[in-house]
């Protein structure tokens, strides 16, 4: 059984390690394939590209892109993408153009809460300009002493209902399945366990994600709870969707889950590189 880990995260997004870094990690974990899918950006590919040629480690080019379906943020990896492609460096430059306004937003947002000057102190953590985002902030937050760990900033700040939290809308479900397919790529919803959907609402958006021509959910991820990983197999199977397995790993001291090291994929379902 192959160890694939295809989700996971560089400071060129969210990470905290170099994209050289992550690729040497995951082959001292035993990882046989491999993609780095920072959020809407693929400026980390050359360098990942390079290091898992130099550690004899199959690659994979990859991106997750933000999206909002019905007023619901959802991630949507890309694999086996052409990173040149115009369309997808286009849409994905458009899809980070909106955060740095949105920065400037969370941070008015914890002005008030007694955090002044969290723009400038989450800056200090963002590996990439270009990708300003919320954990960056949770660093911040625990660099201060405001929260233990980046968890708790999740469950006070930052999210719905809380300080910081300023409502965004990314790209369709239709333009990032779209740009992915024009790129050559396959279109994979992340970590689906993670939605707040209704199972009507989760039928439809399965249903369009399907119609556009996505091809496969992830099944094993680290967002997921055992019980999590039978439900969605079972949901792979009911759409015909190939299955994905990958850590979701950013930072050997925050991730649950280290590169490479979740359950196999239920023999049940095909998985998404089965005729790579
Ligand atoms: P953004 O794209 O700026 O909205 O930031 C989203 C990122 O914040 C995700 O990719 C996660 O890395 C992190 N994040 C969001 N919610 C949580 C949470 N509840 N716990 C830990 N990390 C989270
Ligand atoms: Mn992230
Ligand atoms: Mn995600
Ligand atoms: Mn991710």
């Amino acid at each position: 059984m192959l160890n694939v880990d295809l989700h996971c995260h560089s400071n060129v997004s969210d990470g905290t390690l170099t994209p050289m870094a992550v690729a040497a990690r995951a082959k001292a974990n035993g990882v046989d394939m491999w993609a780095l899918t920072d959020h809407d950006e693929i400026d980390g590919i050359a360098e990942a590209r390079a290091a898992a040629a130099a550690l004899d480690l199959p690659y994979v080019a990859g991106v997750e892109i933000s999206i909002t379906w019905a007023n619901h943020t959802i991630h949507i990896v890309g694999l086996q993408i052409d990173e040149t492609n115009p369309q997808l460096v286009q849409g994905l430059a458009a899809t980070r153009g909106g955060r740095e306004r949105r920065a400037h937003e969370m941070a008015a947002q914890l002005a008030t809460v007694g955090i002044p000057d969290a723009f400038e102190g989450a800056l200090k953590h963002v590996g990439n300009p270009d990708l300003i985002s919320r954990t960056h902030f949770a660093r911040y937050l625990v660099e201060i002493g405001r929260c233990a760990d980046t968890s708790e900033v999740f469950r006070n700040y930052l999210t719905e209902g809380n300080p910081g939290y300023v409502p965004h809308r990314w790209a369709s479900l239709a333009q990032s399945v779209q740009w992915i397919r024009d790129a050559g790529g396959i279109a994979v919803v992340a970590h689906p366990g993670r939605y707040k959907l209704s199972d009507l609402a989760f039928d439809a958006f399965f249903s369009e994600f399907k119609q556009l021509g996505g091809a496969a959910i992830e099944v094993m991820t680290g967002s997921h709870t055992p019980d999590q990983y039978d439900y969605y197999a079972k949901v792979a199977s009911r759409y015909g969707f190939l299955a994905s397995r990958g850590s979701d790993f950013h930072s050997p001291a925050e991730s649950r889950v280290d590169l490479g090291a979740l359950p196999p994929l239920p023999d049940s379902v095909t998985p998404v590189w089965h005729n790579w």
